[in-house]
């Protein structure tokens, strides 16, 4: 029997996996860390500065330079750089734009990984991002790498931007998605794929509620 504690969650852009991570932490009762917004912290913090987004000694000085911090209110992640609150800033459309160029870099990977290590060693965690099971908790008790079709994932981020009020044509929403699924994917360092050892599960038609509830299941299971 194995006691879970830790559960990573993978997969590529609209997936599912924040809401999903969301709901699973909750019901389990555990704490959630969506990694994705360190880089988003990060890549607003270089483009503020007019860091080159292909400079990769002073993107990995710059990661190594700053205060990331992550408060969760019931359910709601603020995030702070150097005591700045930067949480409305992380899904700006040059944020968008520049988050998987900054994410390759191996120098400001190995901060981030750090600073995500250090986070779930404080006790049971959900964690989501694209080497969460591959890298970053390897030892994860359980690991579920999530996806959905091209059509699906371009759907939801459609209506994300939409609603959010920063819209795009939906050929754009596409060729946006494809772009950072190709660039996290193919790049050298941690790129995007299932650990050897993850449960694949497809977000296309079930709910949240149901995908969740499912991922709740499978730790009650292995206990
Ligand atoms: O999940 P989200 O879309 O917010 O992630 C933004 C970007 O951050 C990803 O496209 C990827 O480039 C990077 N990322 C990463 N590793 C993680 C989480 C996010 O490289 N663990």
């Amino acid at each position: 029997m194995v006691e879970v504690s830790t559960i990573a969650i993978d997969g590529p852009v609209a997936s599912g996996k924040t809401a999903v991570g969301q709901l699973v932490a909750k019901l389990l009762g555990f704490r959630f860390l969506d990694t994705g917004i360190m880089y988003r912290a990060v890549t607003f913090g270089v483009i503020q500065r007019q860091i080159s987004l292909y400079d990769d000694v002073a993107l990995t000085n710059f990661s190594n330079s700053i205060d990331i911090r992550i408060c969760d209110s019931g359910g709601n992640a603020h995030v702070t750089v150097d005591g700045l609150d930067v949480t409305d800033s992380l899904r700006l459309p040059d944020v968008e734009r520049g988050v998987s160029l900054v994410s390759k870099i191996p120098g400001v990977r190995a901060t981030l990984v750090t600073q995500q290590r250090a986070i779930a060693a404080q006790g049971p965690i959900v964690m989501v991002g694209r080497d969460i099971g591959t890298v970053v908790l390897h030892d994860a008790q359980l690991k579920i790498y999530l996806n959905a079709s091209i059509a699906t994932r371009a759907e939801r981020r459609f209506l994300e931007l939409q609603g959010r009020g920063t819209p795009l044509e939906y050929d754009q929403v596409v060729k946006e998605l494809q772009r950072r699924d190709k660039i996290d994917s193919e790049r050298f360092d941690s790129p995007l794929h299932p650990d050897k050892n993850a449960l694949h599960i497809d977000t296309d038609i079930l709910s949240v509620e149901e995908l969740a509830m499912h991922i709740r299941n499978l730790t009650t299971c292995q206990r």
